[in-house]
């Protein structure tokens, strides 16, 4: 069984990202989800939460499930962390034969050719695309050189992720949960409750370190 990757600024981790997650382990075949919390994403904005605070907000929600593993390599990182190096590092610790599956929502895949090495991703590791509520996972609407990638890679099938380490594209179904870290951090910035957007151990961690309380 494959490993996945979850990466992403978690900036808080909400339920989104738990059921991504969940439901990855279970549409995938995929024995653990490994949770890398970005260090300092490149090719976005500075989150709002000091990484330490994302990391510590991101081992609260998943605290108790063995099959969540959480990752602190990119936040341990003094320079930008790019995805294609922690790929690298994981297909060193794990060898030529594992299956590794990164999982992206359909926003990020979208401006998956804006990554570092974009193309070496697929050497390293299959993509799986959760849809996100709002954004159409079209190929039409991707970038000619992103559309011809999938059209070479897509497999309609979650069944080749076994049979390869890297190299394929799939889409898995999740439930459609329209919720945003920036949503959630323009409610606490308003003096609103993001109560049940997120696990409570989270914004308990949320309130007790006075996060995201300036305007976003
Ligand atoms: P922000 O609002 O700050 O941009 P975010 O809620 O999109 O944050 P990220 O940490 O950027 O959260 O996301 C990590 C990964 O989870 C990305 O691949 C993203 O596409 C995916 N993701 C986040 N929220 C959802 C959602 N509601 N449905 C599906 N995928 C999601």
């Amino acid at each position: 069984m494959g490993t996945a990757v979850l990466g992403g600024t978690f900036d808080p981790v909400h339920y989104a990202h738990l059921r991504l997650a969940e439901e990855a382990l279970l549409a995938l075949g995929l024995a653990a989800v490994r949770w890398i919390p970005a260090g300092q994403p490149p090719h976005r904005a500075t989150p709002k939460g000091a990484a330490a605070h994302r990391l510590a907000m991101v081992r609260a929600a998943i605290a108790g499930n063995p099959r969540f593993i959480l990752d602190a390599a990119e936040v341990e990182r003094q320079e930008p962390s790019y995805t294609v190096e922690t790929l690298r590092r994981l297909r060193i610790e794990t060898g030529a034969e594992h299956s590794i599956v990164l999982l992206v929502g359909a926003d990020a895949f979208a401006a998956l050719d804006t990554w570092y090495c974009w193309r070496e991703l697929f050497e390293l590791a299959h993509i799986a695309v959760a849809q996100r509520p709002g954004v159409s996972l079209d190929p039409g609407r991707l970038s000619p050189p992103l559309a011809a990638c999938w059209r070479e890679r897509f497999a309609p099938e979650a069944r080749v992720l076994e049979a390869r380490p890297a190299g394929h594209i799939v889409e898995f179904p999740t439930t459609p949960l329209a919720i945003s870290a920036t949503q959630i951090r323009a409610l606490i910035a308003a003096g609103r409750s993001p109560r049940y957007l997120l696990p409570e151990s989270v914004l308990d961690y949320i309130q007790d370190n006075g996060l995201y309380r300036a305007p976003c």
